[in-house]
C-alpha cells in the first residue's frame, strides 16, 4: 500500500514517524479539501432554510449518514447518528438507558477490565444514578479477555455489556461475536467502543449483532469532533431523547413537547455539519483503498514491530493474543514510560505514553502507564525501523 503521498502531514523533510495513530490520524488531501470547500462555497445550517444552499447542505448532511450506514451495513441510516466522538455516544446510551427506567437498582451492567475511561465512567455515572452495580469482566493472566469468568458474571440481572471491540492500552482483539451472544442470552444489551477497530477492520453491525456500536471520525482519518452511534432502530425508537433543543422536536408549546422521528430525536441543536460530511468523505477514502487491504498492510507491519521490539533486551509487550490490532504496548521494568517517550520524541518518533485512558487496567497490570507504538494505513516498513532503531538507543541511553 502506497498512500503516504495522499496525505500533506507527510510531506515536510522533518515530518515525524507518526506511530501514535491510535490517538488520532493524519488526514488526507480530500478530507481537507472537503472541509476548504465546504466552507468556501456551500456553508449553510441545514433543515431550516428554504433556499438553495441550505437545502444541499441538508441533502449533503443526510446523504453523509447513508455512506456511514453503508460502510457499518447498518439496516437503516435512522439508526445512524451524529455526535461529536466515541465518548459522547457512549454518554448518549448511558444517559438515556438511565432515563427510560430499563436499568434500575439491583441490575448489573459489565464492562472488560481493559476498557477506557469512556467506556467505563458513563456507566458508573449510570449505575451512581439508578443503583445499578458495575462489575468489572477479568482479564486471564495473558491479559485476554476471561469467557469463562464472563459466562459465570452472566445472569438475568445482567442489562448491558459494555465492551471495547480493540482494547486500545493492550491492542488486543475481544472476542465479541462470541460475548455478544452469550449476553443476548441473558437478554443483555450489547454496546462496542469501535474506537480502535474502524480504521482497521470492517464492520458489519447487524452481523455482530450488538445494540451500539460507537466510534470517533479522528480515529479514522476525519476531523476531531465527529462520530458516530449506531443504535438498533427498536432502541432507538423507546429510549427517551437526552438533549432537548432545536430539531429534536415535533411539537413544542409550554405544556408539553413531543419528539422528532429518528435520527433527529437525538441531534439537538445544529449539528456539526460540516465535519459529518467531511467523516463520510474520510470513510469513502478508506473504501477506495479498501479494507481488506489496509489490514493486510498494517498487520504486516504490526509483525515486524512485534518481532523487532521482542527482540530488544528488557522489553515486554502485554499480551500475546494473535488477534492483536493496529497497536502494541511495551512495559521495560526499571525504566519510565515517560523516559523513553521523551527521547524517542527528541529522535523524531512520536508515540503514546501514560495509562491511556486504561487506569484501571494499569491498576491489574502494577504499572503507571505503557508506551504504546500503533501504525496506520500510511505508514511503512521504514518506519517500523526507525522506531525500533530509535528504541534501542533509547533504552541504552536509559539503562
Ligand atoms: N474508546 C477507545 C477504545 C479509545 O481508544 C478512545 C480514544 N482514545 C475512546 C474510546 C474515546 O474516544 P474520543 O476521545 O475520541 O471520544
Amino acid at each position: 500500500m502506497n498512500a503516504r503521498a495522499d496525505f500533506p502531514f507527510f510531506v515536510a523533510d522533518d515530518a515525524p514517524v507518526y506511530l501514535d495513530n491510535a490517538a488520532t490520524t493524519q488526514k488526507p488531501s480530500c478530507v481537507l479539501e472537503a472541509l476548504r470547500d465546504f466552507y468556501s462555497f456551500t456553508n449553510s445550517n441545514v433543515h431550516r432554510g428554504a433556499h438553495r444552499l441550505s437545502r444541499a447542505a441538508t441533502e449533503a448532511h443526510e446523504a453523509a449518514r447513508s455512506t456511514v450506514a453503508d460502510f457499518l451495513h447498518a439496516a437503516s441510516p435512522r439508526e445512524v447518528l451524529f455526535t461529536s466522538g466515541c465518548t459522547e455516544g457512549i454518554n448518549l446510551v448511558a444517559q438515556t438507558l438511565a432515563l427510560s427506567g430499563r436499568v434500575r437498582a439491583g441490575d448489573e451492567v459489565l464492562v472488560s477490565t481493559d476498557a477506557h475511561h469512556s467506556n467505563i465512567v458513563p456507566w458508573q455515572m449510570l449505575s451512581e444514578r439508578t443503583g445499578a452495580q458495575l462489575r468489572p469482566i477479568p482479564l486471564t493472566p495473558e491479559l485476554e479477555f476471561d469467557m469463562s469468568a464472563f459466562l459465570s458474571m452472566l445472569n438475568e440481572r445482567t442489562r448491558l455489556v459494555a465492551i471495547p471491540v480493540i482494547s486500545n492500552a493492550l491492542g488486543l482483539r475481544l472476542p465479541v461475536e462470541e460475548i455478544t451472544r452469550a449476553a443476548r442470552s441473558v437478554g443483555a444489551l450489547v454496546l462496542l467502543d469501535g474506537a480502535q477497530c474502524i480504521a482497521h477492520e470492517s464492520v458489519d453491525v447487524q452481523q455482530l449483532d450488538c445494540d451500539f456500536f460507537a466510534f470517533s471520525g479522528h480515529k479514522v482519518y476525519a476531523p476531531t469532533g465527529t462520530g458516530i452511534l449506531w443504535g438498533r432502530e427498536s432502541l432507538l425508537e423507546d429510549l427517551p431523547p437526552w438533549k432537548g433543543g432545536g430539531e429534536m422536536i415535533d411539537q413544542v408549546t409550554f405544556a408539553r413537547t413531543t419528539y422528532n422521528r429518528l435520527p433527529f430525536k437525538y441531534e439537538a441543536g445544529t449539528p456539526n455539519i460540516c465535519g459529518d460530511i467531511v467523516l463520510a468523505k474520510a470513510l469513502r477514502y478508506v473504501n477506495r483503498l479498501g479494507l481488506p487491504a489496509i489490514h493486510a498492510h498494517e498487520s504486516a507491519l504490526m509483525s515486524e514491530l512485534c518481532e523487532g521490539l521482542q527482540q530488544l533486551p528488557g522489553v515486554r509487550l502485554l499480551g500475546h493474543s494473535t488477534a492483536r490490532g493496529s497497536l502494541v504496548s511495551i512495559h521495560v521494568p526499571g525504566i519510565h514510560h515517560y523516559d523513553l517517550g521523551t527521547l524517542l520524541d527528541q529522535m523524531n518518533v512520536a508515540v503514546r505514553t501514560g495509562h491511556h485512558c486504561c487506569q484501571p487496567l494499569m491498576q491489574h497490570l502494577g504499572i503507571t502507564g505503557t508506551t504504546r507504538f500503533s501504525v496506520a494505513l500510511y505508514n511503512h516498513s521504514a518506519d517500523i525501523q526507525c522506531a525500533l532503531t530509535a528504541t534501542e538507543k533509547a533504552l541504552a541511553m536509559l539503562r
